[in-house]
């Protein structure tokens, strides 16, 4: 649902018809609706909060723009971040450190060590090899740095092989094989508190089978992991739900299916869930 419409034959964004927009501003230029984002991430939380006290974190990626991230700060989401300067723009829209995940396969140790300092929910780490540097910086400010190891769980997302990144051949995550291992490993490593894990396995997806497949491997990772005496408290489904861009299309599932499928996955798991949504709320 979205606040573009036509009235009287000419596109209006809410209440405010696109030609006045492009008298006042000159063309090109990008028109965001508040209303419709804001219902977006309501839909999205309602269909999340009987899971709990999800952390819902807005992928920053799906759209940096100060004003929307202000706006989604304000609706009470975090946010997913891959750059210290998405780290910069979020803090600088008034998301809490608590509610930051910093995600992403090209973070620096410049980048670790100010965010760090500065405060965030957990890295989510893609590597053995990112977590000795993270380790590294870590021991080096003082600092613990609670971390998420991002899984891949090796599922076909069935979408565009551009924006799958859940397979085994992929550069994201560790295969869900090497896991156990991993997290032994990483959890050896001085300065580091492992309390995360975390699963992306690709974008516009429109069936949930594919989820639902990677979400059940986490859960058998994380009893895995308890089993070793390793506590898990916070798992991140990550982003990927599709939205449709042309009419017509077939209907992706509902916010309120992807809840409902999640419920049924995560329950009994007894620990707080973490979601990753990017171009669902902004699209
Ligand atoms: C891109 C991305 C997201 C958001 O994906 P959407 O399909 O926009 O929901 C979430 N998490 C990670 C790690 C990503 O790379």
């Amino acid at each position: 649902m979205d606040h573009f419409h036509l009235r009287d034959g000419e596109l209006a964004c809410e209440d405010v018809p696109l030609a006045a927009i492009a008298r006042e501003a000159g063309t090109p230029v990008y028109v965001y609706s508040s209303a419709t984002i804001r219902h977006h991430a309501r839909v999205m939380k309602a269909a999340l909060e009987p899971l709990g006290d999800p952390l819902i974190a807005f992928a920053v990626k799906a759209n940096p723009n100060p004003a929307v991230l202000a706006i989604l700060a304000d609706e009470g989401l975090g946010a997913d971040i891959v750059s210290i300067g998405e780290y910069r723009q979020a803090r600088t829209a008034g998301v809490p450190p608590e509610r930051i995940l910093f995600s992403g396969v090209g973070k620096t140790a410049e980048e670790m060590a100010e965010a760090l300092a500065g405060g965030l929910c957990q890295f989510n780490v893609e590597s053995i090899e990112e977590a000795g540097t993270l380790s590294q910086v870590a021991v080096a400010s003082g600092l613990d740095a609670r971390v998420g190891l991002r899984i891949n769980p090796d599922v076909e997302a069935g979408t565009h092989a551009k924006i799958t990144t859940g397979t085994a051949d992929s550069k994201f995550g560790i295969p869900a094989a090497d896991a156990l291992e991993a997290f032994r490993a990483v959890s050896r490593l001085p300065g580091l508190k492992v309390q995360g894990i975390t699963v992306h396995i690709g974008s516009q997806l429109t069936d949930l089978k594919p989820l639902e497949a990677g979400f059940r491997r986490v859960g058998e990772l994380i009893a895995a992991l308890r089993d070793e005496g390793i506590a898990i408290s916070l798992a991140d489904l990550g982003g990927g739900l599709g939205v449709p861009y042309e009419p017509g299309e077939p209907a992706p599932p509902t916010p309120a299916a992807y809840g409902a499928m999640v419920a049924r996955v995560t329950s009994g798991w007894g620990i707080r869930l973490a979601f990753e949504p990017g171009r669902l709320i902004v699209a």
